[in-house]
């Protein structure tokens, strides 16, 4: 048999991260091989943002991501390049010209995510690195007779050697974008740990009945994530009641927070409306009645389910309103337990929580702690961002920081 075709540095997985590392592994020096199951690479960022694709926040802070794992390490990793640079090298370098929303969401100006994906694969091509797409990889082994490098097998037969590995494969969130989660089995047969994974950026499920004949219902809101009974995020946004739960960019961006594993568990707690103070505005009531009072703020079939959570007529005058009756009003009003029975799974989910655990990561390289020469980077990581282009930052930053640092190992 003839020996296996051999590289310094193979990328498996052509999304955000992988991109980046090829393109940063080019420039620093070492040009890489990129391979892709898809035959066009960087589908979820082409779906991304609604075909618009959020490819920044306009500020990110540690808190707007999350991981089992410590917050020093993660802050490491994420600070490496700092969001300025980021938006420079897409801006000036990529020569995309950006975009910052109300929301504090940047866009390309475009507003078409297929700009950034011919801007990465342009850049990717002039660093030198060469991407074979569609090749999907089956396994992925150290290769143990040689004593370094690994040994890459495609499913068509392929059989491919590489220096040093840098795994890009993504989570397992929407599937049909090539995301199945054999990153995260190759990276476990390889000895590393994975947190419990789960959906994230994700509808979520209701058993409670009542709340289904609610749907379409659309409100703001803010949730409290709370552990412990602590509050872990707040997240506000609208809030839209759908036939089987909730949704809306509240939830989404809330719903990253409801972590599995040896994790507390979490509940999220809603103020519903924009009302600040739900006491003062029911004691300021007087002689109007419940419903009218809430009904100048939500939605009446809101405010008749909200009622009857807390037991109250919408009739009661708020004058005459006992004050047991107004502490359980205010209670639904302003600190309601969401009743979340699941979520809508990786078929709708935007991101994968849980991952390879960032303590088996050398954070200034992102470089395996278990196997040398193995890089790792993106949604494949312990680290998950908010709604809001969080998690392509993590991706750009974390595969950037991979490609560079593979390229000067020897
Ligand atoms: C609908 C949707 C919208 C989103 N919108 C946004 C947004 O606007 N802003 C934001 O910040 N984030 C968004 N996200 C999340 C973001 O897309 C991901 O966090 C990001 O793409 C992760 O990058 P990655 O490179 O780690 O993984 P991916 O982008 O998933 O790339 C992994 C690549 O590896 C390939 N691959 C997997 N297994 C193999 C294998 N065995 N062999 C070869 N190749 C393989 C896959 O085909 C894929 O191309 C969205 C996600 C979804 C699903």
């Amino acid at each position: 048999m003839n020996p296996p075709e051999t590289h310094p540095i193979v990328i498996v997985g052509a999304g955000a991260a992988g991109l980046l590392a090829g393109i940063f592994a080019g420039r620093s020096g070492t040009p890489a091989l990129l391979l892709e199951t898809r035959p066009q690479p960087g589908a979820k960022i082409r779906v991304s943002g609604g075909g618009r694709c959020n490819v920044l926040p306009s500020i990110a802070e540690l808190a707007d991501f999350h991981t089992a794992g410590s917050p020093r390490s993660m802050r490491n990793m994420l600070f490496s390049w700092p969001l300025r640079e980021v938006r420079e090298f897409f801006e000036r370098d990529l020569r995309i010209p950006l975009k910052v929303e109300d929301s504090g969401k940047v866009f390309p100006v475009s507003d078409r995510s297929k700009d950034i994906v011919d801007a990465l694969l342009r850049a990717c091509h002039e660093s030198g690195s060469r991407i074979r797409a569609p090749f999907r990889v089956s396994s992925v082994r150290a290769d143990e007779r040689a004593g370094t490098g690994f040994l890459i097998a495609g499913n068509d037969g392929t059989r491919l050697r590489a220096e040093r590995l840098i795994l890009a494969t993504g989570g397992l969130s929407l599937p049909k974008t090539g995301s199945d989660g054999a990153g995260l089995r190759f990276a476990k047969a390889m000895g590393h740990t994975i947190v419990p994974l789960h959906p994230a950026l994700v509808p979520l499920l209701t058993q409670d009945a009542a709340w289904h004949e609610l749907a379409g219902v659309s409100v703001d809101v803010e949730i409290t994530a709370e552990r412990d009974g602590r509050a872990a995020g707040r997240h506000p946004g609208s809030l839209l009641v759908t036939h089987r739960g909730f949704s809306g960019p509240a939830i989404l961006d809330a719903s990253y927070r409801l972590t599995g594993g040896a994790e507390p568990p979490t509940e999220l707690r809603v103020h519903w409306g924009d009302v600040p103070d739900w006491d003062k505005e029911l004691r300021a009531g007087g002689p109007a009645t419940v419903g009218s009072t809430l009904r100048r703020h939500l939605p009446r079939r809101l405010v008749t389910r909200l009622c009857d959570v807390a037991g109250v007529s919408t009739e009661q005058r708020l004058s005459e309103l006992p004050r047991d009756d107004r502490r359980r009003l205010v209670e639904a009003l302003a600190h309601y337990r969401l009743p979340v029975s699941g979520n809508e799974g990786y078929g709708i989910a935007e991101v994968t929580a849980g991952g390879i655990a960032i303590a088996e990561i050398h954070p200034a390289t992102m470089e395996s702690r278990k196997v040398p020469g193995l890089f790792l980077c993106g949604e494949i990581v312990d680290v998950t961002g908010r709604l809001g282009g969080f998690n392509f930052l993590w991706a750009w930053v974390s595969g950037r920081r991979a490609g560079e640092a593979a390229a000067r190992t020897r």
